[in-house]
């Protein structure tokens, strides 16, 4: 029986035992307790205003914007009223799966959810949808699936293009002759955004791979070529390794496109390893997402160049501003409806604004807004 069922059958027969004893008719405590159904025993028994569930399911905690999306929401949610389920899955799809079907047996409302690989959740959200639960896809696009609601993410393709930007500004290449070597990373290809980093960088990178101004000494390029899978940061450092000790060992690499911190810590590993970042080898330009304590502490140090900074904390508001709306039925905030095509649909989207991170701004969007204190980059 569900929730709203069993308060339906239990406040009809609390009004019948009211409406017994307003005809004075006695009523007693063993009345009470035959007339009850057996079911009485469930000790939660939710009141007419029942407070929604929103589950909330998390990819992993080795990346800590993931933690901070997740407490962020929880915090969002809870302020608007709403009881809240956080699960990180490690990693783990059968984990995430199972999280998933968890919040769905106990009787979530909502769920929102940041995929570890967007297309193995198809049945888990065809079941939500028989139950009735708003789906909301956070900053990764559920695919294969006509059950999802909405789509709460930054604008991928710029994000992309930031990074193209940055490496075209760290390198000065709009005056600086080159040639330049550079390499190339994606992101994990279970992931699209991976797809629209990678594709909104090299809108940027290509012209100048194809006027002969950037080389790509390996010839690696294509996410087919280039992907993480998982984000994995110790894959990175290992390829990174296995090009410079086969491509590099008598040229320098001028530049690394890296789509996420923790890929470029690892990079960046690979790269001190054989020598750089001494006065006579500096390091290349090396870009990166999501302003991680661990990159900004490579930034001061001179290690990482660039990361892009996407407010997790403006998700979290977005997506509960998004399922408060859509529960209550009013217009939903979106800003765009032709971009994200899941294979099934076009998912109804908000794309909010990522920001280039360097050693000049760090101060200002991380420390200056509150996202980190000073000593925590320390
Ligand atoms: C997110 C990035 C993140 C990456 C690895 C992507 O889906 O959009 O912010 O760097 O996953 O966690």
């Amino acid at each position: 029986m569900s929730k709203k069922l069993l308060f339906n059958f239990l406040a009809v027969w609390a009004l019948s035992v009211l409406a017994l004893a307003a005809c004075g008719v006695p009523v007693t405590q063993s009345d009470v307790v035959t007339e009850a159904p057996a079911i009485v025993t469930v000790t939660e028994v939710p009141t007419a205003d029942e407070t929604k569930l929103v589950g909330i399911s998390m990819p992993t905690k080795t990346s800590s914007r993931w933690i901070s999306d997740g407490e962020s929401m929880v915090k969002e949610f809870e302020a608007m009223g709403y009881k809240t389920d956080l699960q990180f899955a490690d990693d783990d799809i059968p984990n995430q799966l199972a999280q998933i079907g968890n919040m769905i047996a106990k009787g979530a409302d909502v769920l929102v959810i940041a995929a570890i690989d967007g297309k193995t959740l198809t049945d888990a959200l065809a079941k939500a949808k028989d139950n009735g639960v708003l789906v909301i896809a956070y900053d990764r696009l559920l695919v294969n699936s006509e059950n999802v609601d909405y789509y709460a993410t930054f604008d991928n393709f710029g994000v992309g293009v930031i990074m193209g930007q940055q490496i075209e500004a760290g390198l000065d290449l709009k005056n600086r002759p080159g040639p330049f070597n550079i390499e190339l990373f994606g992101g994990s290809p279970d992931d699209t955004n991976a797809f629209y980093f990678y594709d909104g960088a090299m809108s940027v990178l290509q012209p100048y791979i194809d006027s002969g101004k950037l080389v790509v000494q390996s010839g690696q390029m294509g996410m087919d070529k280039v992907s993480i899978l998982r984000w994995d940061g110790i894959v990175a450092q290992s390829r990174m390794e296995n090009l410079l000790n086969t491509y590099y060992t008598d040229k320098r690499v001028d530049a690394v496109l890296s789509p996420y911190d923790g890929l470029s810590i690892g990079i960046i590993s690979a790269l001190k390893g054989v020598g750089y970042g001494a006065p006579e080898q500096p390091m290349p330009v090396i870009t990166g997402q999501d302003a991680e304590v661990g990159s900004i502490k490579a930034m001061i140090a001179g290690e990482q160049t660039y990361t892009v900074f996407k407010d997790t904390r403006e998700l979290a508001r977005q997506t509960a501003a998004m399922v408060d709306a859509a529960l209550k039925g009013e217009a939903v905030p979106v800003n765009d409806t032709k971009t994200y095509d899941n294979g099934v649909k076009i998912v109804p989207s908000y794309l909010l604004t990522p920001y280039s991170i360097d050693i000049t701004n760090y101060r200002k969007y991380l420390i200056d807004s509150g996202y980190y204190t000073e000593d925590q980059l320390k």
